[in-house]
């Protein structure tokens, strides 16, 4: 049968020792890969490459189309960008699937019963890198949430959850805080879910959700989830499913996917054969599901299954009385090839099916894409690098900028408003939001009116340091009130 050429990269730290294992299991099951070996990560970093890959590695993971890596020690400091973030945008890889599972009473956990996925938005929100210093007291980061970002993701959730058989899937967003931002995310989803009336879809807060999926997992099924959210309630999951050390990580694309354990690169154990290879396994077994080869999936998930049932332990997972042997790197892997064929006996076999890449069923097309909607320009919210500390003073100052169709309506010092009407004692940062509204009878303004604002406001003294434009859309403001407005 047709091998599957894959891109390999072997990692630092522990890295090359569990992918060396991983690779002698896979060849052990007669997985039909043609394996293309790629530098990356620390080596890399040091000959001058900042983001962590040369060209020609680039040049084999676009053709295969198929990553396997081991983990990356990202340098600390300077300018070193950190390369999973880079190779998931650059390959458009924007959903991230964690499974975390327990495998009790072989892996000591508090939720034997424990099966749960994370589907984690891969490309947006917090991660989009655009931070800015503002003023002496204030630095910005941007979170960008887009429409067609979380129809994918949200299509990604439900078509992967119909694809295995799963039943639910359960959104963390904090939209009773950010309203437009994660609102958007909430409501797309909700949109999506109608078109998979066979799954079950619930909505949580992301605090209380990741409490219930600390405290009670049993209760979950998938979890989909923003990316900063999904990062971060991800390992809590794996850690509570049994070891962060057991579970993998697939990320995503139309036209390309990356598979890797979710630990890192584990420097206090590299070089000593100790380390668990089970996340990278089971991250190959996922790739081996996405290339169409479920078969040898299943083979090596089945052997793998049975050597923890057999109570053959790295240390990470080892238990004094409980576990039958404390292996290495290697001999744990020499004791799941010497079980591939045959199933665990206690535990669940595992049997996959044939499935398409959910990821390309819920990519867009131009056309899937909602229509613009009438859009009308308001006002504008003109941000501040000021030092006083009486919001009236400011005001008034500002007011002598009123006129030709805009006036200052509204005063914010970290998101509170503190004119008119401010009735708080807060600390006041150097950072002030000034809201001017249209006061023309149509209640529009133009660019040309707001450009002539930013002039007068330049005139008058003030260090304006951005501004944010206030739309409608359809007519439906696209903008926040101040906290307190
Ligand atoms: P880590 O995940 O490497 O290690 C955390 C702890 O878990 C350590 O005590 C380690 O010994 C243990 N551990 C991790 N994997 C294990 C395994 N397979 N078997 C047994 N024990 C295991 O996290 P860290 O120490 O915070 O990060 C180390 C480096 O890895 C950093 O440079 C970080 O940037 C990088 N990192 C890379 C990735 C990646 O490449 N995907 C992910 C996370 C961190």
């Amino acid at each position: 049968m047709e091998k599957t050429r894959i891109t390999v990269a072997h990692g630092d730290g522990i890295g090359p020792e569990i992918m060396a294992a991983t690779l002698r299991i896979l060849a052990a099951a007669d997985a039909r890969l043609e394996l293309e070996t790629i530098e990356v990560g620390k080596a890399v970093y040091e000959r001058g490459f900042t983001s962590g890959i040369a060209p020609d590695a680039w040049e084999s993971i676009h053709r295969t189309g198929v990553l396997l890596k081991g983990p990356i020690t990202t340098p600390q400091g300077g300018g070193y960008k950190s390369l999973n973030v880079t190779l998931r945008k650059s390959l458009g890889l924007y959903a991230n699937v964690r499974p975390c599972v327990a495998y009790a009473p072989f892996v000591k956990t508090r939720h034997p019963k424990m099966d749960v996925v994370i589907v984690r938005e891969n490309e947006e929100d917090l991660y989009g890198g655009i931070e800015h210093r503002q003023t002496d007291e204030c630095v910005q980061c941007l979170k960008l949430i887009t429409r067609p970002g979380c129809e994918r993701i949200a299509r990604f959730a439900f078509e992967y959850a119909r694809a295995h058989g799963r039943k639910a899937v359960t959104t963390f967003t904090k939209d009773n805080i950010m309203k437009l931002t994660d609102g958007l995310f909430h409501k797309v989803v909700d949109e999506v879910a109608l078109q998979y009336s066979d799954i079950k879809n619930s909505h949580m807060i992301i605090d209380i959700g990741a409490a219930r999926l600390a405290d009670t997992p049993e209760q979950f099924d998938v979890v989909l989830t923003s990316n900063l959210y999904g990062d971060i309630v991800s390992d809590i999951a794996a850690q509570v499913a049994g070891s962060v050390g057991l579970a993998p990580s697939a990320n995503i694309g139309a036209s390309g996917a990356m598979f890797e354990a979710i630990h890192g690169s584990a420097p206090d154990i590299a070089g000593k054969d100790i380390a668990n290879p089970g996340g990278l396994l089971l991250a190959a077994v996922m790739m081996l599901v996405h290339i169409g080869q479920p078969d040898v999936a299943a083979k090596i998930q089945n052997a793998w299954l049975r050597t923890i049932e057999d109570g053959i332990h790295t240390g990470d997972i080892y238990v004094e009385g409980q576990s039958a042997e404390l292996v290495g790197t290697t001999a744990f892997a020499d004791a799941v090839i010497s079980r591939l064929g045959q199933l665990p006996e206690v535990l669940t076999p595992v049997a996959y099916a044939a499935v398409s890449n959910p990821a390309q069923t819920a990519s867009l097309v131009r056309e899937d894409r909602a229509p613009a909607l009438p859009k009308e320009l308001v006002g504008v919210d003109v941000f501040f690098h000021w030092r006083g500390d009486k919001p009236a003073t400011l005001a008034q100052h500002l007011q002598l900028t009123d006129g030709d169709g805009l006036r200052l309506t509204m005063i914010s010092n970290r998101g509170l408003t503190v004119w008119p009407n401010a009735a708080s004692d807060a600390f006041l940062a150097d950072h002030w939001r000034c809201r001017f509204e249209a006061s023309t009878p149509t209640g529009r303004v133009t660019h040309q009116q707001i450009i002539r604002l930013l002039s007068r406001i330049a005139d008058a003294g003030y260090d304006f340091i951005k501004t944010e434009n206030l739309c409608t859309f359809d007519g439906v403001p696209g903008y926040a009130l101040g906290q307190g407005q």
